[in-house]
C-alpha cells in the first residue's frame, strides 16, 4: 500500500486490538498518537513502538475532550471483556459514550474522519442467525451487559447523528470476538481464559453446558478490514468485521485442549446473566464493499496466540491487572 503520511489518532491504543492497529498504521507511514488510560491496556503493548519517530503516546480518559491535530481517528477506547466492563458499569457506560461525544467533536473540529470500535453485542442475544446489519437487536436495556451493550449502541446513535446533524465523516465497525497476541493473561474472555488455564494444567472453565456458539476472528484479519473501512469513501456503515466460522465453546476448549497437549479437564460453571447463545456474522457487505474476507482459520490463529501466551507466562509469572 502506498505511504499515506496521515495524523491518526487511536484511542485505546495501548489495548489489545489497538496496539496492533498502531503498528500496522506506522507500518503504512502515518504519524500516531495513541490515547489510552491503561484501564485495561498495557505499556507492554506498545512497548515496541514507543522508540518510533512517528509514534506518540498521551496518558488520558476518553471521557475528558481531547485537542489533537489529526487526520483520522480510530474510537476503541473502552474495556471490552465481559469481566471487565461489568466491573465499573457506570464507568463503561461514560466511556461509551462521553468518549464517542469527544472524538466526534474533535472529528467535526478538525475535519477528520472518525472510525467507532462498534460490536456485535448490539446484537444482543441475537434471534435472527448469523446477525445481518439491518437487524436491529434483542438486547436487555436492564442487565448486567447493558452497560457495554446499550453503550456501544448510543454511541453508534451518536455517530450517525453527528453525520446527519453536521455531515461528520463517520464509519462504524461492529466486530465479531476477536483474539490474538497481546491479550491480557487475565483477559477473562474465553480464548485467553482456556489457552491460559490449558497452559498451566488447570481446569477449563466451560461457562453452561458450553453448546453457545462464538465465531473468532484472529487480530490480524481484523485490523486489515478497518484500515480498509477507514480508507473507503461516502461509507458509514455500519459494517460487520467477524470471521464466520463458527464454534461451540465445547469445540473450542477441545481445539485449544489438543493444540496445548494439556492435561486439563473441563470444569463447568453457571452461565453468567443474559450471555449470548450464539453469534456468526454475515459478512456479505464487508466482502462487496470492502473487499474483505478473513483469511486466518482458528487453529492457526490458535497455534500463535498460544505461542504468544507460553512466551508471557514464562517471561512474568502472576501478572496483576491495573
Ligand atoms: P482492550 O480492553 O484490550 O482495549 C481497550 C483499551 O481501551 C485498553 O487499552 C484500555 O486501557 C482503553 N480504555 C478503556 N477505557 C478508557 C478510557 N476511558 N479512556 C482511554 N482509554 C480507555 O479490548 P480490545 O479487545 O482491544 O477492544 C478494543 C475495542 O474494540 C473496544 O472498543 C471494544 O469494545 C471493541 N471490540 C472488541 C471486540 C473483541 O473481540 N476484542 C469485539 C467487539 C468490539
Ligand atoms: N466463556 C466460557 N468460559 C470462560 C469465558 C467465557 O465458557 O472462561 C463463554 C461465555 O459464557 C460466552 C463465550 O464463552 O458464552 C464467549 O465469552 P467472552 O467473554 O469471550 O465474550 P462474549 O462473546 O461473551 O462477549
Amino acid at each position: 500500500m502506498a505511504k499515506t503520511e496521515k495524523k491518526v489518532l487511536v484511542t485505546g491504543g495501548a489495548g489489545f486490538i489497538g496496539s496492533h492497529l498502531c503498528r500496522e498504521l506506522l507500518a503504512e507511514g502515518n504519524k500516531v498518537t495513541c490515547l489510552d488510560n491503561l484501564l485495561t491496556g498495557s505499556i507492554e503493548n506498545i512497548n515496541a513502538l514507543l522508540d518510533h519517530p512517528n509514534f506518540k503516546f498521551i496518558f488520558h480518559d476518553v471521557t475528558i475532550p481531547i485537542e489533537v491535530e489529526v487526520d483520522e481517528i480510530y474510537n476503541l477506547a473502552c474495556p471490552a471483556s465481559p469481566v471487565h466492563y461489568q466491573y465499573d458499569p457506570v464507568r463503561t457506560i461514560r466511556t461509551s459514550v462521553l468518549g464517542a461525544m469527544n472524538v466526534l467533536e474533535l472529528a467535526k473540529k478538525t475535519n477528520a474522519k472518525v472510525l467507532q470500535a462498534s460490536t456485535s453485542e448490539v446484537y444482543g442475544d441475537p434471534a435472527v442467525h448469523p446477525q445481518v446489519e439491518e437487524y436491529w437487536g434483542n438486547v436487555n436495556p436492564i442487565g448486567v451487559r447493558s452497560c457495554y451493550d446499550e453503550g456501544k449502541r448510543c454511541a453508534e446513535t451518536l455517530f450517525f447523528d453527528y453525520f446527519r446533524q453536521y455531515g461528520v465523516d463517520i464509519k462504524v465497525i461492529r466486530i465479531f470476538n476477536t483474539y490474538g497476541p497481546n491479550m491480557h493473561p487475565e483477559d477473562g474472555r474465553v480464548i485467553s481464559n482456556f489457552i491460559v488455564q490449558a497452559l498451566k494444567g488447570e481446569g477449563i472453565s466451560i461457562y453452561g453446558n458450553g453448546d453457545q456458539t462464538r465465531s473468532f476472528c484472529f487480530v490480524d484479519d481484523l485490523v486489515n478490514g478497518m484500515m480498509k473501512m477507514m480508507n473507503t469513501d461516502n461509507l458509514q456503515g455500519p459494517i460487520n468485521l467477524g470471521n464466520p466460522q463458527e464454534f461451540t465453546i465445547l469445540e473450542l476448549a477441545d481445539k485449544v485442549i489438543q493444540i496445548t497437549e494439556s492435561s486439563s479437564q473441563l470444569q463447568f460453571n453457571p452461565l453468567p446473566l443474559d450471555d449470548p447463545k450464539q453469534r456468526k456474522p454475515n459478512i456479505n457487505e464487508a466482502k462487496t464493499k470492502l473487499g474483505w474476507t478473513p483469511n486466518v482459520f482458528l487453529e492457526e490463529g490458535l497455534k500463535e496466540t498460544i505461542k504468544y501466551f507460553e512466551d508471557k507466562l514464562s517471561k512474568d509469572k502472576g501478572v496483576v491487572l491495573h
